[in-house]
């Protein structure tokens, strides 16, 4: 099936999924174009298609340079580990960072900002299962961290959280990872009501649904929509 297809697919089954749990119309598609190439893309945004996600600053710069230009509404969020050199040319092509795990890189993303008077929104990673190796590791970090943006990143805009289930078939593992970031989420909120905490991104293609049961506000989905990457 071309991508056109897969993303009606897709679109279907969250929209099924979601209706079933009680939460139609919460759930925006992230879709995951890492290693595929601009005419796979272009057909997604043709399809309707406007929330990309990539997880490497060059490439996504290669792409999305070019694309935002042809297809003005499109938006990118940066989702994979970020390199503090990497920020300023991030911040050229992107208009989110999923994936936000240090205090160093809070730092620079505010310099960089602050240099172009430009506010950027973010999302805090939170490490939930054993596998992934990223994200802040406990609450007392993601809280410092909020802090840290309080009191000294002015264009640093914090929109909720994301994370990534562990990469196994054990479900209840999946789930409980889910429902982590699901209660960092009402406790942050708790702790910096200043802030209102809108987004939980969670759920890829192998997971999502049990991710939009826990109250996933973003699916990310790659190989569902554009096939299997060749790395
Ligand atoms: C690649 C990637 C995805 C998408 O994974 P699929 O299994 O292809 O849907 C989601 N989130 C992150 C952080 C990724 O790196």
């Amino acid at each position: 099936m071309g991508v056109c297809d897969n993303l009606k697919k897709v679109l279907e089954n969250i929209d099924e999924v979601s209706s079933n749990c009680g939460r139609k119309g919460k759930v925006k598609l992230l879709a995951v174009s890492k290693f595929h190439p601009i005419e796979k893309i272009e057909q997604a945004i043709l399809a309707g298609q406007k929330l990309f996600g990539e997880n490497r600053v060059q490439e996504a710069y290669d792409k999305f340079s070019i694309l935002k230009v042809k297809y003005p509404e499109i938006e990118l969020h940066i989702i994979g580990h970020l390199q503090t050199n990497k920020v300023n040319k991030a911040l050229t092509v992107c208009d989110c960072i999923e994936s936000v795990d240090s205090i160093k890189l809070l730092n620079e993303i505010n310099k960089c900002c602050e240099k172009t008077g430009r506010t950027v929104n973010v999302l805090l990673e939170f490490h939930t299962g054993e596998e992934s190796k990223t994200g802040f590791l406990s609450e007392e970090e993601v809280f410092e961290a909020l802090s840290y943006i309080k009191t000294n990143c002015p264009s640093v805009l914090p929109l909720g959280f994301m994370t990534m289930a562990p990469n196994t078939d054990n479900l209840n593992q999946i789930r409980n990872s889910f429902k982590k970031l699901c209660l960092l989420k009402e406790n942050a909120q708790k702790k910096f009501p200043f802030w209102d905490f809108t987004e939980l991104s969670m759920g890829m293609s192998g997971d999502y649904q049990t991710a939009i049961e826990e109250g996933s506000t973003m699916v990310r989905i790659g190989t569902a929509i554009f096939g299997e990457r060749e790395y």
